[in-house]
């Protein structure tokens, strides 16, 4: 019989199965639970066995404070910090390590609002426009929208422009963008793989659309870790991330700052004890990603997102969901990051969480987190990592529809 998700896709990763069964192994929670399926890595991710050992020699052999303090633990715990901050320009293909800023942070949303309180106020003069990706994830839009009324409070009049987007896909409309964008368009925030529709934003083409002098952030937290990130590729000034969707502890994450458009990033006052098993978690899970291979672990996710949406796709219960719009069939979404959100004809998409659980399937189910401009409705999110199965997304296929 024919896989649910048809037989290209299982051809397209022979190559990798061996690769893919090796590195699963090596994730104790799923080893445990085999019959368990973890499709949430969208929500936060699992943690290879070297990052649990990581965490845990380090605490069980060098654990101090970082940056206070003489002694040899001490001035280990301030080395293996340092050295991670050159982990992550590492990871992002710095080409000029010397010149950027790596800080430290809790994840995406804190470092999006280091972003915005700490570095964006100084870019920014009366009459200045800022563009706001309002069908984004939640933690890259109200950062920005509280410096807008942050300035005006001081006099400052910021004026913000909607990011324009393709409805039928999800993906930024770029010549719309292009012509919104002028002069006094001094900051534009964008996401790199979008956390509803699984669209890579093809951020290259959004520097083209601004032109050369408008400072670009990026919300890496879904392409971190699942696609290959080089900033000597990406003509961007910040990268955002967050250490718990790349395999590393939560409460880790980072900013990167290229720091060649407008003012230095400083983040200011105080830092305060870092969060130095984080840290050590995130070193430790960027290391192991870069072993795997993020261009293969690209190449997976990918496939198995366009195996369910093939799937998907047969079943007429079911609707992929771009931006506010049913998929067209040939969409590119369909061939995008490892993301795949769909609600039922008649199950509300709560519901359909609950019965999934019950087959053995972890997903989310509800609005995702998402902005004023996205989805109205809940919708059910399937997210893969590395670890994940064309068996899992076969199986999952098999039960919806059954449901059908
Ligand atoms: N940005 C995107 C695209 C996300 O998917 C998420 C989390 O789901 C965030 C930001 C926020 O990340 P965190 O909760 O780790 O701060």
């Amino acid at each position: 019989m024919t896989a649910p998700g048809g037989p290209r896709h299982r051809d397209d990763l022979r190559d990798l199965t061996d690769w893919q069964a090796g590195l699963r192994a090596q994730f104790p929670i799923l080893t445990a639970h085999p019959d368990l399926a973890y499709l949430d890595s969208a929500a936060t991710a699992q943690k290879p066995r070297a990052v649990l050992d990581a965490v845990r020699t380090y605490l069980t052999t060098t654990n101090a404070n970082a940056g206070r303090g003489t002694y040899p633990w001490a001035n280990r715990t301030t080395a293996l910090v340092e050295q991670a901050r050159d982990r992550v320009r590492g990871f992002l293909r710095d080409p000029a390590p010397q010149r950027s800023v790596v800080h430290f942070t809790g994840g995406t949303t804190e470092g999006l609002r280091t972003v915005a309180r700490d570095w964006l106020p100084a870019l920014l003069c009366d009459g200045d426009e800022i563009v706001v990706p309002h069908a984004d994830h939640r933690a890259n839009i109200e950062p920005w929208l509280e410096v807008q009324r942050h300035l005006a409070r001081q006099g400052t009049r910021i004026h913000v422009l909607p990011m324009p987007y393709q409805r039928s896909s999800g993906d930024y409309d770029h010549h719309a963008l292009a012509e919104l964008a002028g002069p006094r368009t001094r900051f534009v925030a964008v996401t790199h793989v979008h956390h509803v529709y699984g669209a890579d934003m093809n951020i290259h083409r959004v520097r083209r659309a601004v032109g050369p002098d408008a400072v670009i952030c990026l919300d890496a937290a879904q392409s971190i870790g699942h696609m290959p990130v080089s900033v000597a590729e990406l003509d961007v000034d910040f990268v955002v991330f967050s250490g718990h969707k790349c395999l590393a502890l939560p409460g880790s994450g980072a900013v990167w700052a290229r720091q060649e458009r407008g003012p230095g990033f400083a983040p200011g006052g105080w830092q305060g004890t870092p969060n130095t098993v984080g840290i050590v978690s995130l070193a430790a899970a960027l290391d192991w990603l870069d072993g795997a291979g993020t261009d293969r672990v690209a190449r997976w996710t990918t496939a198995l997102a366009a195996r369910l949406t093939d799937g998907l796709r047969r079943l007429d219960a079911y609707e992929v969901i771009g931006c506010r719009a049913s998929l067209a069939a040939d969409s590119p979404v369909q061939r995008r990051q490892g993301i795949v959100t769909f609600r039922h004809r008649d199950i509300p998409s709560g519901d359909l969480g609950f019965v999934l659980y019950d087959r053995g399937f972890m997903v989310r189910s509800d609005h995702h987190c998402q902005g004023g401009e996205g989805e109205l409705d809940a919708s059910v999110r399937v997210s893969a990592h590395l670890y994940n199965t064309v068996e899992e997304i076969d199986r999952l296929l098999t039960v919806l529809a059954d449901l059908g």
